[in-house]
């Protein structure tokens, strides 16, 4: 009888599925004054991309290219209109997902 366990399979493995085609207009862009204010910076953590990250000095930087586009960051901000969010223009962000 074979072991059927589900594997969890590595984030460099999940992202050699993707492709990605950077647009100019950034789809999502964050306010990083509102985010020096920031008690949790729970969008370092939550995002599955790791395109978050904090500064030494308390802040953030942001990088919208290889956005998987799953809208988990804007759910789960909290600080009052730090992240603003959308769509890529079409034929741009994620173009081809493989298996
Ligand atoms: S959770 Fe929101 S306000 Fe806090 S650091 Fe992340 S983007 Fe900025
Ligand atoms: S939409 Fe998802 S992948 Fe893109 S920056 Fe937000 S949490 Fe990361």
């Amino acid at each position: 009888m074979t072991d059927q366990r589900y594997v969890e399979p590595a984030f460099e493995d999940v992202l050699s599925t993707v492709e990605f085609r950077v647009a100019e207009r950034p789809h999502i862009t964050v306010d990083t004054e509102v985010c020096r204010s920031c008690t949790t910076q729970a969008c370092v953590y939550a995002c599955p991309a790791d395109l978050f990250v904090p500064t030494s000095d308390g802040g953030i930087l942001f990088n919208y290219e290889q956005c998987f586009e799953c809208g988990t960051c804007y759910q789960i901000c909290d600080g009052q209109g730090a992240i603003s969010w959308s769509y890529p223009d079409g034929g741009y962000g994620v173009v081809f997902r493989k298996g």
